[in-house]
């Protein structure tokens, strides 16, 4: 008998990414289609279940289990979304349960951060470690921390809200309500403040042009990395000096900048840890851009 196989869906605000895997986390069967997120939720629901019945067609193995990734706040038992900005026909629904009777497999569920940060674990830049740091740049700032194998989850469920790391106690107002959050200064808001007052040329092309600028020798294009860097090594540092991890990994639209902000990024974490931790750890690049989500959210219905 072959291997038992897991589906894994990232529930985007206009896509949806699926896949399988094995249980060495080989990806396969990948699907991206537009998202029925912003219609109603039962469309939502008819949307998955075909999706299942797609991999259930095409696989020899038997589909083991469903796991499924979405951007917002759930319940400590990650059953129901509480608050999701981008996908407001998934609030307040048990969409696990939902889904799980009418495919008749378990489905478990966990915010996009954690399966980005699983995902890399399993077959990404942080394969093999089990004391790791995953951050994501995008619209916001997700993050997960993984200590001795466990993802942190606190009491209620909401660990390693890396974004909301206050550096500044008088810092700029946050998404969230309060002032001087990592995400106010370094969510695709907070680099478009910096870049109209410090380099108004750039206001009105995307951060991936002022990216390409930065990687032909801009300067100023530079400059807007080395912002994000340092001021992301300021909350890594202060993450290092907490959980003495072995590896960062940032992934993200922002990441693709690589070494442009990575450079800056390690040398504000240098100066600001113990220096005994500096020897075992390492910083860099996601390695599975836009399908960790899928990677590790198929992961965790294996567990
Ligand atoms: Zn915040």
């Amino acid at each position: 008998m072959s291997e038992k196989l897991t589906i894994g869906i990232d529930i985007g605000g206009t896509r949806i990414k699926a896949g399988v895997i094995d249980g060495k986390g080989n990806l396969s069967g990948q699907i991206n289609e537009p998202s029925h997120v912003d219609r109603d939720y039962t469309e939502l629901i008819e949307q998955l279940q075909e999706i299942v019945k797609h991999y259930r067609n095409i696989s020899d193995s038997e589909i083991a289990g469903v796991g499924l990734a979405a951007a917002g706040l759930m319940d400590s038992e990650r059953r129901v979304i509480i608050e999701a900005p981008n996908c407001a026909s998934l609030v307040g629904n048990a969409l696990p349960d939902d889904l799980s009777e009418k495919v008749g497999l378990s489905v478990v569920m966990d915010n996009d951060a954690n399966v980005m940060a699983v995902g890399e674990g399993i077959s990404g830049a942080a394969r093999g470690s089990r004391h790791y740091i995953a951050l994501t740049l995008g619209t916001g700032v997700g993050g997960a921390v993984i200590s001795n194998g466990v993802l942190i989850r606190g009491i209620d469920g909401g660990g390693g809200e890396i974004g909301h790391f206050p550096i500044d106690r008088k810092g700029p107002l946050c998404g969230c309500g309060a002032r001087g959050c990592l995400e106010a200064y370094i969510g695709k808001a907070g680099i478009r403040r910096y870049i109209n007052r410090n380099h108004p040329q750039f206001k009105d092309i995307g951060l991936k042009e002022v990216n390409q600028f930065a990687v032909g020798g801009d300067g100023a294009a530079r400059d807007v990395f080395v912002f994000v860097g340092r001021t992301l090594g300021v909350a890594v540092a202060g993450l290092v000096n907490i959980f003495n991890p072995e590896l960062v990994v940032v992934g993200g639209g922002v990441a693709a900048a690589g070494e442009l902000f990575l450079k800056p990024l390690r040398n504000e974490v240098n100066k600001r840890t113990f220096k005994a931790y500096l020897t075992s750890l390492e910083i860099r690049t996601a390695e599975l851009g836009n399908w960790a989500g899928v990677i590790g959210a198929a992961a965790m219905a294996r567990f």
